[in-house]
């Protein structure tokens, strides 16, 4: 789950990091409100979605050579002028793809006169099986393109978990960043922060870029992109709250409340498939053949007819599905139940699109038999090649 940067920063505050004093704001007025709290001169007026490169994202409604998602303000009449031009507009980020975010929260914070930019990041390292940092002196820019055309600027280590943050990794972090005395302590210690921040809410990525050295010598967070393992948010209620919905897929958000691996993408078949190794062959079977899918779904092992009947109904209010392929091997899953689950769902949401059922394993007959009965116009196969070439035959002649 990722959250917005305000969020990230007030949760970094709660374990003593170094933050700017800021508000959150939902309305022009707002946002005039939150800068009259703050000392100025200086106010930075902050995009809040869950994508990075806003500073050098555009607006889709303003022209070309307007500014970004985080700006400047050096008076409260322009901190109003910039959150009237950025609320309600949609920012197109590197990271938000072509189709952008809509704007819907801005963040006013208090203006940091900067020295110095680095880059700093914790994540979950699979290979040692510990939280890793990276570390790089080249801060505000993409990470990927310093890694890949000057890898000899990024540093990476991590951290035994027995231990924890240890003096060395501080003196490693400031080695890195090539700072001494009183900003290499105030370094080490933001290290030792984030890393309890990063553990105490069991987070999965936590980006800092840029952390800064202002011009006074502090060393700061100036923004804060996070995310939260999933699987640990059961331990973390307070986190739950910090959820915002209209930055998710609707689809996905309705397949979660059913406890279904479901993952829009951009073409045009949809699938129910049972299990999530049949879901990837399914997806590759069909570019096989020359379509793409419109999603993922892995309805699980043991399926309710409930589960069934809600994800059927989240592939088909999608309109860019232009056709159905369930394929379904039964095992704990039983096909019947599959069967029936399909037969409610079209029922009650119709179907207008062309449906290929795959079924195989356990009471598959039965499964079958409640297809043919049902008088629906489905399109039975008999194997994983016989549904993909279906379904795509179908689709082109529809
Ligand atoms: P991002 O573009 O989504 O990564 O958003 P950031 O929060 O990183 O802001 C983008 C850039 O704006 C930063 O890299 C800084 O160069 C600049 N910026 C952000 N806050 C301040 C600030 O308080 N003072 C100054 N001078 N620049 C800032
Ligand atoms: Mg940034």
């Amino acid at each position: 789950m990722n959250i917005h940067e305000y969020q990230g920063k007030a949760v970094l505050k709660e374990y003593g990091a170094p933050v700017s004093a800021g508000f959150p704001a939902l309305s022009v007025a707002e946002a005039v409100e939150a800068a009259k709290k703050l000392p100025g001169p200086l106010y930075v007026v902050k995009s809040q979605i869950h994508a990075g490169g806003r500073g050098k994202g555009k607006f889709k409604e303003l022209p070309a050579d307007a500014k970004g998602g985080v700006r400047l303000a050096k008076s409260i009449e322009e901190v109003e002028s910039h959150a009237k031009e950025m609320l309600g507009n949609t920012l197109v980020t590197l990271q938000t793809g072509p189709a952008g975010k809509q704007v819907n929260r801005l963040y006013i914070e208090d203006g940091s006169d900067i020295a110095k930019e680095f880059y700093l990041s914790a994540l979950v390292d699979r290979e040692t099986s510990r939280v890793a940092f990276v570390v790089s002196t080249e801060g505000g820019m993409d990470i990927e393109k310093v890694a890949h055309d000057t890898p000899e600027k990024i540093k990476t280590f991590s951290v035994d978990p027995a231990t924890g943050i240890m003096p060395h990794h501080g003196r490693t972090v400031a080695k890195a960043l090539g700072l001494s005395g009183d900003q290499a302590k105030q370094a080490a210690s933001v290290l030792g922060q984030i890393y309890a921040a990063f553990v105490g809410k069991d987070m999965a990525m936590l980006e800092i870029n840029p952390l800064i050295v202002t011009t006074q010598g502090q060393v700061k967070c100036l923004d804060a992109k996070v995310s939260f393992d999933s699987n640990s948010l059961y331990r973390h209620p307070e986190l739950m709250a910090l959820r915002d919905e209209t930055e998710e897929d609707a689809k996905e958000i309705e397949a979660s409340k059913y406890d279904l691996a479901y993952i829009a993408l951009d073409g045009t078949i949809g699938c129910m498939v049972n299990g999530a190794g049949l879901a990837m062959a399914t997806l590759d079977i069909i570019q096989l053949y020359g379509e793409s899918p419109a999603n993922f779904l892995d309805v699980g092992g043991g399926a309710s007819e409930e589960k069934v009947t809600a994800a059927f109904k989240i592939i088909t209010a999608d309109p860019k599905v232009k056709g159905i392929l369930v394929n379904i091997f039964g095992g704990i899953m039983k096909c019947d139940v599959i069967a029936r689950g399909v037969i409610a769902a079209v029922k009650t949401v119709g179907l207008e699109v062309p449906l290929v059922v795959r079924l195989e394993g356990t009471n598959v007959e039965e499964g079958k038999e409640i297809i043919r009965n049902s008088g629906l116009n489905v399109i039975p196969a008999d194997d994983l090649d016989d549904a993909a070439q279906k379904i795509v035959a179908a689709i082109k002649k529809a």
